[in-house]
């Protein structure tokens, strides 16, 4: 009987779709983070239930032919990577027999017309996005860089290797004005201190940067100081603060304060540009996400006479990108900001042919559906990890669009809903995994399915 405290030799057999090693030990399974498929591993049990547990990995005794030595030193520590200790090939066959598992399981799809996983040519600094926490360490030290594991302490790394080199230099500038100027970290228990987060924005076309520091308050003393050391830096474009005054967890506030330069910076997915401002949501990894959509453009089959609805659009990244191909596009999305920002990259674009919606998918598209007897060729839909409401769904089956193109975060719920429109007429014809996010254990998922009959 194996209890907690117990040292165990396992031989990791299988991995969990949290990227966590699975293997067998006194007829217990065990999960063990960190250790790798085909690893043989001393282990320390945790913790146990009725037949299964989970331990701690101790030693590699015998590693397996896919393990790497991880490229950040402090990988385990961070958990942010769950998949640094594997070779990205064997990462890349992780992630699509993921889907594939989901699609068979959940899904009940015998035949999977499963196309190779889109990987990336480097899996490192391909995040646009940064947001460091700014605190003191136990020993009194100004540090920036995570959270370790699951508690609120903070560990210095300044070199998060899944972004860009330019946050190395723009924390060093940031945490020297604050030591030269006094300038106190916010600090989590007392709710006292100023600076709490440093966020930034690269444009990987553009070489735009973007430095907003997420402060207690409404003043940063000595601000010139600051942005005249910032500024330096090459393809500096916008300095800004954000106002978080509430004792929260969440990230930012809702005031923005320019500094210095503009409020936003530009990129460009395909050959659409973009204003991203603090406070917009973004593609993190815009190379990525232009093959994604690619794929989901080419699934589209688009010919120029289509009417497209794009549900759960955001910004309007997909939208702005088949308009082009498309007589009309109808971008839906819930958050209002994000549809104004859709407006504004629509008209930057010069793009005439699309129209959003605020509104949720599942009430946007009856209600056009049912009061103005509205059309579909294609419907796109790129939900959160929960997937598609049921009665969208519905919906979607009742308009009959010659396509659906579903785009996935969350393999399982896309098996769900994929599953409820092909009881209801529609046929998988093509899959597709793409690799947003190299070193994790997330995958994007595109699929097609085409109306039978
Ligand atoms: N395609 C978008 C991102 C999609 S992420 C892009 O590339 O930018 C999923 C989006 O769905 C988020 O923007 C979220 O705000 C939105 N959302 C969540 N629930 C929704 C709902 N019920 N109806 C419409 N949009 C919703």
């Amino acid at each position: 009987m194996l209890k907690k405290g117990d040292i165990v030799q396992v031989k990791i057999e299988d991995m969990g779709n949290d990227g966590e090693g699975i293997g067998r030990a006194e007829g217990f399974t065990l999960f063990i983070k960190d250790a790798v498929i085909g690893d043989t591993v001393q282990a320390l049990v945790m913790k146990m239930k009725k037949t299964y547990g989970y331990a701690r990995l101790m030693e590699v005794t015998e590693p397996s032919p896919d393990r790497v030595t991880p490229a950040c030193p402090v990988a385990r520590q961070c958990g942010g990577c769950q998949l640094q200790s594997m070779s990205y090939e064997k990462q890349l066959e992780f992630k699509e027999n993921k889907i594939a598992n989901h699609l068979r399981r959940i899904g009940k799809f015998e035949e999977i017309p499963m196309e190779p996983i889109i990987g990336m040519e480097h899996p490192f600094g391909y995040r646009n996005k940064a947001q460091f926490p700014v605190g003191r360490n136990k020993e009194g030290k100004l540090v920036a860089g995570f959270y370790a594991g699951r508690t609120h302490s903070i560990i210095d790394n300044r070199k998060c290797i899944l972004g860009v080199p330019e946050n190395e230099i723009i924390l060093e500038k940031v945490l020297s004005f604050m030591e030269e100027y006094a300038i106190e970290p916010y600090n989590e228990e007392t709710g006292t201190g100023l600076v709490r987060h440093i966020l930034t924005r690269y444009g990987f076309r553009t070489k735009q940067i973007m430095v907003c520091l997420i402060i207690n308050g409404k003043v940063l003393p000595h601000k010139d100081k600051l942005t005249e050391s910032l500024c330096q830096i090459p393809g500096m474009t916008s300095i800004s603060l954000n106002v978080n005054m509430e004792k929260t967890n969440v990230i930012l506030g809702r005031e923005i304060i320019s500094l210095w330069g503009q409020t936003y910076i530009e990129d460009y997915i395909g050959d659409v540009k973009y204003q991203i401002s603090p406070l917009s949501f973004y593609q993190v990894n815009p190379v990525q996400t232009e093959k994604l959509y690619g794929q989901a453009l080419e699934y589209a089959g688009l010919t120029g006479g289509e009417t497209v609805w794009d549900l759960y659009c955001g910004i309007g990244t997909i939208s702005l990108f088949l308009a082009e191909k498309a007589r009309k596009v109808y971008g839906v999305e819930i958050v209002p900001e994000a549809i104004e920002d859709a407006r504004n990259n629509a008209r930057i674009n010069g793009i005439h042919n699309a129209e959003f919606y605020v509104g949720k998918a599942e009430e946007v598209l009856p209600r056009k559906y049912r009061e103005e007897g509205i059309t579909a060729d294609v419907i796109v839909v790129d939900p959160p990890r929960k997937g598609c409401d049921e009665s969208l769904l519905e919906t979607i089956v009742q308009m009959a669009p010659e396509k659906v193109v579903y785009v996935s975060c969350d393999s399982a719920t896309l098996a769900r809903d994929l599953r409820y429109l092909c009881d209801r007429g529609y046929e998988l014809r093509r899959c597709r995994g793409v690799d947003q996010f190299g070193e994790t254990v997330h995958v994007e998922t595109v699929t097609l399915l085409v109306r039978k009959g």
